[in-house]
């Protein structure tokens, strides 16, 4: 089966005096179906190795394959296209529109891909529900709870069905419970058989999750490989 995500001698160097190495030869390879855990000190490059497999960004050297594509021909259009369509990304401050409600939220997950808005605001009805929060539908996005706002971040990662979820600290704003919470709705979302990496600081989370990988100073030190 094609790997949802391939990295072969990754590279990411920040221009600067002098310049940052942030990632230093990574590969990494996740199938459909994993739930993968990295973990790493601050600075080791987790952020930069997500921000690098969800296309927002691309490696100084290596290669990068996102659902069996090739990232590094691909114009900007053409990565921002394949982001819309087969990824989606969490981050750790929800990044909601706080005026918007929690459905209009989600819904802004499709604006990329076309859809017309009805089938955007159904289809946003159908994601809330999934993360728990169709009672919250019509709620205003600055109303909500971190932990509510959370799974509203993650319904609209999720709305357009993409074949990987990739998360960064999805549980870092949020009290221990209700990172407990968050952490169980996406081993649910796996289950299910939704495609996860998520960056944790919490060693607690990490174990919860099917693989683990461990980062140091741009590296990948430990993988633990795929436990069923
Ligand atoms: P982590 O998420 O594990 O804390 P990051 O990937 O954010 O690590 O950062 C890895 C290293 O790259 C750090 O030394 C950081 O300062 C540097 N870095 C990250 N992003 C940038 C950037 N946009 N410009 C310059 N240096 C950066
Ligand atoms: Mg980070």
């Amino acid at each position: 089966m094609t790997p949802v995500l391939d990295l072969r001698a990754v590279r990411k160097v920040y221009p600067g005096t002098p310049p940052v190495e942030s990632l230093r030869g990574v590969d990494l390879t996740v199938h459909g179906g994993e739930l993968v855990a990295v973990m790493g000190p601050s600075g080791s490059g987790k952020t930069t190795l997500l921000n690098l497999a969800s296309g927002l960004d691309r490696p100084t050297s290596g290669s990068i394959r996102i659902t069996g594509q090739a990232i590094e021909p691909m114009t900007d259009r053409r990565l921002s296209g394949l982001r819309a369509h087969r990824l989606g990304v969490v981050f750790q401050q929800f990044h909601l529109l706080d005026r918007l409600t929690a459905l209009d939220n989600v819904a802004t997950g499709l604006l990329y891909r076309g859809v017309p808005a009805a089938r955007r605001r159904a289809a946003a009805a159908v994601s809330l529900a999934r993360v728990g929060m169709a009672h919250r539908a019509h709620h205003l996005a600055r109303r909500l709870s971190g932990g509510e706002r959370q799974r509203v971040a993650i319904a609209r990662a999720l709305v357009g069905r993409p074949c990987l979820l990739l998360a960064d600290e999805p549980t870092g704003n949020l009290d221990s419970a209700t990172g407990a919470q968050i952490l169980a709705l996406l081993r649910e979302l796996n289950d299910d058989g939704t495609t996860i990496v998520t960056i944790t600081h919490d060693p607690g989370v990490a174990d919860a999750m099917r693989r683990r990988i461990d980062m140091r100073d741009g590296r990948i030190v430990r993988d633990s490989g795929s436990r069923p």
